[in-house]
Order: structure tokens, then C-alpha cells, then sequence
């Protein structure tokens, strides 16, 4: 059944941090509605109420199992969803919320890491069929063993894009606390500016570098052709972001579309060959992100959150090394690994400290750096490309 007027709406933690919050989030989906659309909202938990969930577990015991923190997880989203049906019921809009599992979404059994598998999604149609507003549980599902599970941190982009391409939406609309994705962090290079559209691979690419988006549902989005607007909670005209199909015009457009910014790596340099660290990286590669080895020496880039564990190893394997807060700044667009591009970058990164690891793919050009210098370069790199 291909329906047409279909809209999903996903609200993240920011927008919907106080109850304030959540009444204008209802009246922005009464908009919607008035405008004849059916609409399906994806909530995330309130403001930042599932770090506060995860603290709780570790402040009760050292390791919670996997099982009991999905089933308290999954609470945050609870929350939000019964509020914001209430508060469009208070504005005369029928609306009903429904848990991951409620909805249908069956998902692998791993815990706080799960994959959908499918969308029963009859109560949903049946509900939209009656003129509600349907409020679904962002994050979470259930298995086939009807265990409760979540899709891991940040997972509710995920069911928002799922939940699209399964009720053939026109969009999925992302609300958030930024009007869209930038040409660079504005905090970090205030001359950044909005990116009107963006292609499924461009945007791939940002939130892999950096950007705040779940790759997982932009993989999704590509695969299913989703159309995602990207756009603030406070937002009413036309400041957002469209991720789309590229257009047949700029197929073989060479550009530079950003510069993206991450500063949460960490690189070890670790004296050691790498054959004889690969057995124990075996059960650590997943969090590698940059690798560089010589016969005697090994280099690796992680996400600083896997800092304490690899030391530990190390120390344990008593193994000389050094640990350095880094970062990545990349140049994305398209074919960006062309020669102009690729000079161009290479002697702007070069001017300073040589990069620690240096990649290029058809859509980016990457330098992990020391992360004292990553402002600078990226403003550089900013100025060189994007600033007329
Ligand atoms: N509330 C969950 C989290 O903070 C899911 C989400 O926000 O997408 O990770
Ligand atoms: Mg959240």
C-alpha cells in the first residue's frame, strides 16, 4: 500500500528536554496534521535523561547486565512518548504512543546493540487509519524472543528512517537543536554555513567524521531512497537541510561540500609490532578507526571512550607506548581525492605538525592531528575552500 501523505517526524533529547519543550513540539505536529497529513513522531528520551539512566545502573551495581539496561533504557523513551501524547490530546489532537514493541519493530536479540529485522507495523496503519497521531518509542524494539531491546546510542534516527521506509513516507523530518548540517561546526569556524542539500554519501560521510547524525540511519535512508530534512525544533520556514538522491546535474560535480571536525580520538603509539599485538587487537579491531604499522612500532587512532579499556591491556601486557588526545579534520565532497583538492590539502596539513595518519576516499580527505591544532586547521582548510 503505497500511501502518500504519510510524514515522520523525529524529535531528538534536545527538543524535547522540558515540558515547555514538548508543548511546542505538539503544537508543531498540530501544524502538520492541520496541513492534512497523517504524521508518526519518533521520540528520543527527555533532554539528556539516558545518560542519567546509564549512571544510575553503574552508581547501583559495577556491571549491569546487558538485559536490564535495556529494559531501563528504554524508560527515557517511555516518558516522552506518554507526555507528548498527552500534550496533543490537550490541544484536541487524537494521538496514541506506542513502545518499540507495540509498534512491531522486531529486532535481533543482542542487547543494547540490536538490528531491525522487520516492521509488523499494523497497529500503526490501523491507528493512522483513525486520524491519530501516532507517537512511537524511539531506540527500542523486541526481539523474537520478546526481549526488549535497543537499537545503541542514538538509535532513534534509526527507527525514524525505518519507520519511513516502511510507511513509504514523502520524508522523515529530523528535529533537533541545529537548523540543519553545516559546512563546519559553527563553533569551531564561525564563517560556516548551512548546506541547503546534501547527498546520502556526502552525508554518510560527515556523520562518520564527525557530524552529529547516526550513520546507521543515513545508511538506512540511502538504501530505502528516504528523502531526510534535517532541520531545528524552533525552526518555521525553510532553514533545514535535505538529504536527497544527487541530482543528475551534479554527477560528476567536484566540490568541496565541508570540512568536518572530530575531536574525540585518542592515538596510541605503541612499541610493538604490529603481528604481535594483531591476536589481542582481535577482540579490540571494532574500535579502531586508523591504524599505521612499521616492523617495530604500531599506531592506532580509537574513540577516546575505549582510552581506559586499551590501556588497561597494554599495562597488563606490559607494553611501552604513549597515549595523545588527537583529532580528525577532513575535507568532504565529491571526488575530493582529484589532484587540485588533494595538493591543496596536503600543503595546508603539512604546514604544521606532520598528520599522525593521513586517508583519502572518493569523498573525503582526512588528517588525524594533534587535537590542540584541529581549530586552526579546520578554519584553514574552511577559508581555502569554502570561503569565496
Ligand atoms: N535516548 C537514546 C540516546 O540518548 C536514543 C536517542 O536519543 O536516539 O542514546
Ligand atoms: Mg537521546
Amino acid at each position: 500500500m503505497a500511501s502518500v501523505g504519510i510524514i515522520v517526524q523525529k524529535y531528538g533529547g534536545s527538543s524535547l528536554k522540558t515540558p515547555a519543550h514538548l508543548r511546542r513540539a505538539a503544537e508543531r505536529i498540530r501544524q502538520l496534521k492541520a496541513q492534512g497529513k497523517d504524521v508518526v513522531v519518533v521520540v528520543s528520551a527527555m533532554g539528556k535523561m539516558t545518560d542519567h539512566l546509564v549512571k544510575l545502573a553503574y552508581k547501583t551495581v559495577t556491571s549491569p547486565r546487558q538485559r536490564e539496561l535495556d529494559m531501563l533504557l528504554t524508560a527515557g523513551e517511555r516518558v516522552s512518548m506518554s507526555l507528548l501524547a498527552m500534550a496533543l490530546e490537550a490541544l484536541e489532537v487524537p494521538a496514541i504512543s506506542l513502545t518499540g514493541s507495540q509498534s512491531g519493530i522486531i529486532t535481533t536479540s543482542e542487547h543494547t546493540d540490536a538490528k531491525i529485522l522487520e516492521i509488523r507495523g499494523h497497529r500503526i496503519r490501523a491507528a493512522l487509519k483513525k486520524g491519530q497521531v501516532v507517537i512511537v518509542a524511539g531506540f527500542q524494539g523486541v526481539s523474537r524472543q520478546k526481549e526488549v531491546t535497543t537499537l545503541g546510542r542514538g538509535g532513534s534516527d534509526t527507527t525514524a528512517v525505518a519507520l519511513a521506509a516502511y510507511l513509504r513516507a514523502e520524508h522523515c523530518e529530523v528535529l533537533t537543536d541545529v537548523e540543519g548540517i553545516f559546512s563546519a561546526d559553527p563553533r569551531i569556524v564561525p564563517k560556516a554555513k548551512r548546506l541547503p542539500a546534501l547527498s546520502f554519501d556526502l552525508s554518510i560521510e560527515f556523520a562518520r567524521l564527525g557530524a552529529k547524525m547516526h550513520a546507521r540511519s543515513l545508511e538506512l535512508a540511502k538504501r530505502f531512497k528516504v528523502p531526510l530534512r534535517i532541520a531545528a525544533s524552533d525552526s518555521t520556514g525553510n532553514e533545514f537541510t535535505l538529504i536527497n538522491q544527487v541530482d543528475l546535474q551534479e554527477i560528476e560535480q567536484t566540490e568541496v561540500t565541508g570540512i568536518a571536525t572530530e575531536s574525540h580520538w585518542v592515538t596510541f603509539e605503541i612499541e610493538e609490532n604490529w603481528n604481535t599485538l594483531c591476536s589481542w587487537f582481535e577482540r579490540e579491531t571494532g574500535r579502531i578507526r586508523f591504524i599505521h604499522a612499521d616492523k617495530e612500532h604500531t599506531r592506532i587512532t580509537v574513540n577516546e571512550a575505549a582510552q581506559k579499556a586499551i590501556e588497561s591491556q597494554l599495562n597488563q601486557r606490559a607494553a611501552s607506548f604513549q597515549c595523545h588526545p588527537t583529532a580528525s579534520v577532513g575535507v568532504v565532497g565529491n571526488a575530493v581525492c582529484e589532484r587540485p583538492q588533494i595538493e591543496s590539502f596536503l600543503r595546508i596539513v603539512s604546514s604544521k605538525t606532520p598528520p599522525m595518519h593521513f586517508s583519502s576516499s572518493s569523498f573525503s580527505l582526512v588528517a588525524v592531528i594533534p587535537r590542540s591544532e584541529a581549530t586552526e586547521l579546520s578554519q584553514a582548510l574552511h577559508k581555502h575552500f569554502l570561503e569565496p
